[in-house]
């Protein structure tokens, strides 16, 4: 028995380090998307001219009073925090075309399908698919991932709008898809209220609130730590089509809160710490006038120009980019498997990743500090 001690030790501390290991090789990442919000508002914040406009607006006093601001940088904190008091800091912020830094998509048709389409396989399909229910025979990066080892069952989607299941083709892929008013299987009593919750939604519509998608993936995620997380939120662009600007600036900001919420309980959940990534996107932009803002397609001008956020692990800190340059939607898949360490093979093209700078080496020393203190 004497022997066992020593041999005990040895395996707890291997165990330790293979696990240390293995959580390492394979990271995790959220991709956030909130659909048809500009980088108008994203870099400038709320339009002074919009916020005054009575067409959009039903009170513009008190609309201008919670994110009018003398200056783009008070107006886009006002409505953004996270994004201006966080991802600012810690992340990377590309499309302020400001300073000429570009993003926009490679597809046709600027609207939803297509936009997703592009983000999540890499590929400007120059087919139009329509926003129907029709399933995507391009492969999709969150697919993709699911039919690897590592993992395997640990890929899942939430979204408010309920064309997902088709844009990521579920029935095809194998991981779950929670879209529009679809009940997640209930594993505990705050499942079973969130699906009582939108049992007693009388107004249904293709698009679930956003406050409903959040709260299900939210307890999923703690409960079930998934490694790729899909998280697609569809408010802003309904209250854009319905020429809301008050609502469009409001359902943005509530956005901004929830990935805020996100990232505080992946930044205190040992199994997430300083192992993931957040890339925070848009499907598509919209019509750059003060008459046009609320459509968007292929005839509209401004609805191809988009924006990308990203931070965590692998993301230096280079806050908001105000050099010039281009990037395109289609690089966004190649790019998150690049930091998780794969090459994305697809039945089709893709863009290439995103070029990120790599670490210093003072950077890994200080994700290696707070890693090993996070064990
Ligand atoms: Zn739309």
């Amino acid at each position: 028995m004497k022997l066992l001690f020593p041999v005990f030790l040895f395996f707890a501390v291997h165990i330790q380090e293979i696990s240390a290991q293995a959580r390492k090789e394979t990271p995790n990442v959220f991709i956030i998307t909130t659909d048809g919000f500009r980088w108008q508002e994203i870099f400038n914040g709320g339009d002074p001219a919009l916020m005054s406009n009575t067409e959009y607006v039903e009170d513009t006093s008190l609309i201008r009073q919670l994110y009018g601001g003398a200056t783009t940088e008070i107006r886009r904190q006002k409505l953004l925090p996270f994004f201006w008091n966080v991802i600012s800091q810690s992340g990377q912020l590309y499309g302020n075309r400001n300073y000429d830094n570009k993003a926009d998509v490679r597809n046709f048709y600027k609207i939803s399908y297509a936009g997703y389409n592009e983000i999540f396989t890499g590929y400007a399909d120059p087919k139009l698919v329509p926003n129907t229910p029709s399933n995507n025979k391009n492969t999709n990066i969150a697919g993709y991932f699911n039919g690897l080892q590592e993992y395997k069952g640990k890929v899942v989607a939430f979204s408010s709008w309920n064309i997902f299941p088709y844009i990521l083709n579920e029935q095809q892929n194998d991981f779950p898809v929670n879209s529009g008013y679809e009940n997640f299987p209930a594993t505990d009593s705050v499942m079973t209220t969130l699906d009582r919750v939108q049992d007693s939604i009388h107004d249904k519509t293709a698009c679930r609130y956003d406050i409903l998608t959040f709260l299900i993936a939210k307890q999923y995620i703690q409960q079930q730590h998934p490694k790729v997380i899909v998280l697609s939120f569809g408010e802003t662009d309904e209250f854009a089509h319905s020429g809301r600007y008050d609502k469009y600036l409001q359902r943005a900001n509530d956005v901004d809160r929830m990935i805020s919420e996100l990232w505080y309980n992946v930044q205190t959940d040992p199994f997430y710490k300083n192992n993931t990534t957040f890339i925070i996107t848009t499907d598509h932009g919209r019509g750059k006038k003060n008459n046009t803002w609320p459509a968007h397609h292929l005839f509209v001008k401004g609805s191809g120009e988009i924006w990308l956020a990203m931070m965590g692990r692998g993301i230096e800190e280079k806050g908001e980019i105000k050099t010039a340059g281009q990037i395109y939607q289609n690089q966004i898949a190649q790019t998150i498997a690049g930091l998780l360490g794969e090459e994305f093979t697809a039945n089709h093209s893709t863009g290439k990743p995103i070029e990120l700078h790599p670490l210093t080496e003072q950077d890994k020393y200080t994700w290696k500090q707070s890693f090993n203190a996070s064990k």
